[in-house]
């Protein structure tokens, strides 16, 4: 299984990064982990075929994840794509979240493609030749909920486990409030793809290391941050960071 990664910034604009989206390939599959904003763009910069994405999975709905998603769809409409997509938002949003589709003038009945709709939630999303897109609940979102009572939406983010048909498994972080929130999904993993805005990035190197994941990929890379980012160094852990274009072996 391999990643390339379309977008590692932390979602303030930059010139060097793109806002978050992440693309796995296990020989069969193509699976999309977030659409930030720009990741249409991303793909035909690195030569990626959006046509054959087989699913998309949104973290959370921060535009910087999911804020791709429209000129995305357009493109595969424009492109006349026939493969049905199953598309993966966060359950707390839907339904009515569907109710804009329109609004980009995206009609479900005009798609060349069947779209399929399903919610994320906690447990196993996705499980198809197999490969394994597991959710778990985070906390990222949560201090919106006052903000969103009485609306039609319930505020959610994810973090997902992806493991591929070799079994070898890596955790993607999306936005978290505190790595805690990862225990349970961090046994059995070869890497962790993490972010580095709202948790740090020494944190997240103990939580590795007490988890015996042996790499870890630094991602949404906030630009005061870079530099020390960059120069960071572990005796017992393989660490990277994250670059756009780049392709990651897991
Ligand atoms: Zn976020
Ligand atoms: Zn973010």
């Amino acid at each position: 299984m391999h990643v390339r990664i379309l977008g590692s910034s932390s979602g303030e604009p930059v010139p060097n990064r793109n806002a978050s989206a992440y693309l796995v390939s296990d020989g069969t599959l193509r699976l999309l982990l977030d659409a930030g904003d720009g990741v249409a763009q991303q793909l035909v910069r690195f030569k990626e075929e959006s046509c054959s994405i087989d699913a998309v999975f949104i973290s959370h709905m921060h535009p910087d994840h999911a804020g791709g998603l429209f000129l995305l769809l357009q493109r595969m409409v424009i492109s006349r794509r026939s493969k049905p997509l199953i598309l993966f938002l966060p359950g707390g949003i839907l339904p009515g979240f569907l109710d804009v589709f329109p609004y980009f003038n995206i009609f479900m009945e005009r798609l060349p493609f069947i779209m399929n709709i399903k919610p994320v939630a906690a447990g196993i999303l996705f499980s198809v030749q197999g490969t394994e897109v597991h959710a778990l609940s985070n906390g990222h979102v949560a201090h919106y909920a006052p903000y969103a009572a009485g609306r039609p939406v319930r505020p959610e983010s994810f973090s997902f486990t992806i493991t591929g048909p070799d079994r070898k498994s890596f955790i993607y972080t999306g936005d978290i409030d505190n790595l805690a929130e990862l225990n349970e999904a961090a046994s059995d993993c070869s890497l962790i793809l993490s972010e580095c805005t709202h948790v740090s990035p020494d944190d997240v190197l103990e939580f590795a290391g007490n988890h015996s994941i042996p790499r870890v990929i630094f991602s949404h890379i906030p630009p005061e941050l870079e530099d020390r980012i960059i120069s960071i160094r572990s005796p017992r852990l393989d660490v990277q960071v994250a670059e756009d274009g780049e392709i990651v072996e897991v």
